[in-house]
Order: C-alpha cells, then structure tokens, then sequence
C-alpha cells in the first residue's frame, strides 16, 4: 500500500514548489536498518517529501541492492526517487532513465587490479577470525568492496563481525597495510556497512554524485542551490564523510532511519 502511494503521479521537477532544494539520502542505516527494506512510514514520508523538492539516495552498492531494499517486485526503485546513485552515482538514474556512467576496471586498469585482488587473496589466507563465510572481495562498476568475514555472512553473523571488528580493529589494519602496499594507486578506502569496507579511485566516493545534481542546470535550467544530505556514517573514515562535510552540502547526521524521519518532518513541517 505504502509502496503504491509511493509510486503514485509525480509531478515534474520544476514545478514542486521548493525547486532548488534537493535531499540526498544514504541508504544503509539511513533510510532503511542496515541491508533490510525502507518501511512503510519512511516510503510515506518521502513521497510527502518529493511533493515538495527532489529527492535521491547516494548508496554504495549497486542498484539490485537498492532494489531489494527500497523497490518492489512489481515497483522500481528508480519511480520512488527523482534521482537513484548507485556505486556512489556511477550508475545513475534521473526521472527513471539512465545517466552517463563510469567503471572502476577502466580507470585501474587489468594489471594493478590482478596485484591488488592477488594481495588481498594473500592476506585473507593469513588472516584469523572466529568465523569466516563466502564472497570476501565483490567486484562492482565503480569499485570492489572487500569483507573479510564473507558477505554470505548472516544478518546475526554480521553484527557479531562488526562487534569483534569495533575491539580488534580488523578492517582499519588490513586498509593501513593496503595503503602501504599500492602508495602508486591514487585509490579511496571506506569503511562502510557492518562487514566491508570499499576501494575506488579517490574522488569517486559520495561526492561524485554532485557531479550529476550540479549538470541539472544545464540539462533542465534547475539549479540546486541547497542541497541537503542524511547519513549515518558522517565520520570521519564513514562513507558518509566527504559528502557530509563537503561545502556545496548541508549535511545532516543521523543515528538510525527514526532520526532521519524525524529530522525531516522538523525540517520540512511533513
Ligand atoms: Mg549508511
């Protein structure tokens, strides 16, 4: 029900009735519990929310995930928002129809990504921890996420990762050595999530989805002069950080998916 008012006629960007305001969302632990769907109070909100200016979410997965988290069977998720960053935004959907995209193999190039999975192999096998399950290393367009308990973990074995990863520091040691394995590869490490942490050429975190908002004015003429953004990882070392603190944002730090609900009924008197 939630998600079908959610879905219902939109109107045209240019006429919601604050047109240069855009509010980005994160998704994990922002929009929804981390890697569980949004519910049917935050999908209400937004659509109240998107009678009034843009909405977008910025999430570092790719958009199957949000999909899964946000969408419907029968709803794609790219209806529920004006603006859907995937990988950060390097795979990108305005209106529902796809934005020029980039790829992380391209700009590494085959060899120093081989030596980069190669070392990370390497360390994996010599790494113990309590338990260990499947998918250490994800390969995306924009990046490759690594995990070093497996992202097969279950929901109760990620929160016990995440436990053991706060007091022995598992993935803050593995990025330090990394960072002095490749001191040649200009490459971005973020902690995100309970499990993983994501590596992708600097610049190409969250903020590269301003690049998109910011080429609105010469697409349509909007443009956003405030832009607002909700994350939970705002940080620093979050994947939330450089957006949250970027200067052409107002950056809005929140605990769990309640805070963001709440702030924005304050915010926007929904
Ligand atoms: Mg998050």
């Amino acid at each position: 029900m939630a998600h079908a008012e959610a879905g219902s006629i939109i109107a045209s960007l240019e006429s919601r009735p604050l047109k240069n305001t855009i509010v980005l969302f994160d998704v994990d632990g922002t929009l929804t519990p981390a890697r569980r769907s949004a519910s049917p109070e935050m999908l209400q909100l937004l659509s109240a929310l998107r009678h009034k200016c843009a909405i977008g979410f910025v999430g570092g997965s790719d958009l199957a995930k949000q999909q899964e988290q946000l969408g419907t069977p029968s709803l794609n998720v790219t209806t529920l928002f004006d603006f859907c960053f995937a990988e950060n935004g390097l795979t990108a959907y305005r209106m529902g129809v796809p934005l020029a995209s980039s790829s992380f193999i391209e700009w590494i190039g085959e060899e120093p990504y081989k030596k980069l999975v190669n070392w990370t192999l390497r360390y994996f096998s010599e790494l113990d921890l309590p338990i260990k399950r499947g998918t250490f290393m994800e390969f995306r367009n924009g990046m490759v996420n690594i995990s070093p308990v497996g992202r097969n973990a279950s929901n109760k074995e990620r929160a016990e990762f995440e436990a053991y990863d706060k007091e022995h520091q598992v993935r803050t040691t593995m990025i330090k050595k990394m960072k002095e394995a490749f001191p040649e590869l200009a490459l971005t490490y973020s902690i995100g999530g309970m499990i993983s942490f994501d590596v992708f050429p600097t610049g190409w975190d969250k903020t590269y989805c301003l690049k998109h908002v910011e080429e609105e004015k010469a697409r349509s003429g909007t443009e956003y002069t405030t832009i607002h953004f909700f994350g939970d990882k705002a940080f620093e070392g979050g994947n939330d950080w450089e957006i949250y603190k970027d200067s052409r944002t107002i950056g809005h730090a929140i605990k769990n998916p309640e805070d963001t609900m709440a702030e924005l009924k304050k915010l926007f008197d929904l």
